[in-house]
């Protein structure tokens, strides 16, 4: 029996007028990998943002039936936020400080690093194929090199969630393929419960194992089967259905 990992009851957000999620009920059972997808502005961040409670929304989100803080406390959670752009090429910083740098938030002052973190970041690294990257410059990798740096970053708490936010965006096809495998994998192997936001629904249904189309509300929630065969989807997609699920 699969355990619910994310339960969102009636979750609504407003910015100022706008409301960009309505009355969003949902729950996300460990182990699950969860195409997050939708239009432009349907709402796909500030699901994200507040599954994460950064920002403030009305209705309940709770975590194995616990509070976002108590889970968050824990450090439980691994997030790369959708990116803007790719870090300076000056940027002072090599790859394995990077990603040792992801072990900050759960330290006590004083704040050092040990040789054991170190080891933890090597050990991701290598589970990642990044082990070539460790001492490089971060600055000079190219952008999948730098988004596979910050997933590894994200994953050196051992996180039971990992949230990534169009993470592919400014990837080329084939370090994109190359991220969503190593993401697969975590899933699959490690068992991280993942949620991915993407604005390519085509692309999701050879990776995740469940879909959640949003557009201010949720238009659909399940898995990619029960989507391709719904006659209501077919209704709302028309031919976007079809290909949605020719690509899966
Ligand atoms: P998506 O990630 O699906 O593209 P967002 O969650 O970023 O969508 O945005 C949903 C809606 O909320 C959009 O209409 C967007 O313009 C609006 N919005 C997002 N962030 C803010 C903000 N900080 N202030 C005001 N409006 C916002
Ligand atoms: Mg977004």
């Amino acid at each position: 029996m699969p355990s619910t990992i994310i339960e969102a009851k009636n979750l609504s957000v407003k910015y100022g007028e706008i409301e960009a999620l309505s009355k969003v009920s949902f729950k996300i059972d460990s182990g699950d990998y969860v195409g997050i997808v939708g239009p432009n502005g349907s709402g796909k961040s500030t699901l994200i943002k507040s599954i994460l409670g950064l920002i403030p929304f009305e209705g309940e989100i709770l975590f194995h039936g616990e509070s976002l803080s108590e889970f968050m406390l824990k450090k439980n959670v691994g997030y790369l936020p959708q990116k803007m752009s790719f870090i300076d090429q000056r940027f002072p910083a090599t790859a394995i400080e990077i990603v040792v740098s992801g072990l900050y938030c759960q330290k006590k002052f004083p704040k050092r690093i040990t040789g054991d973190d170190y080891s933890s970041a090597k050990k991701i690294m290598q589970t990642l194929a990044i082990s070539d990257l460790a001492t490089r410059s971060i600055g000079k990798l190219s952008g999948g090199q730098q988004q596979r740096i910050l997933l590894a970053r994200a994953l050196i708490v051992s996180p039971q969630i990992l949230i990534l936010d169009e993470p592919t965006v400014a990837l080329d096809p084939q370090s994109r393929e190359t991220f969503s495998l190593t993401v697969q994998k975590l899933n699959r192997e490690l068992g991280v419960t993942v949620l991915l936001v993407s604005h390519d629904a085509g692309s999701m249904g050879k990776y995740a194992s469940k879909l959640l189309y949003l557009d201010g509300k949720i238009i659909f929630y399940g898995t990619f089967e029960d989507f391709c065969k719904s006659p209501q989807m077919t209704n709302y997609f028309g031919d976007n259905q079809h290909i949605i699920c020719h690509r899966h």
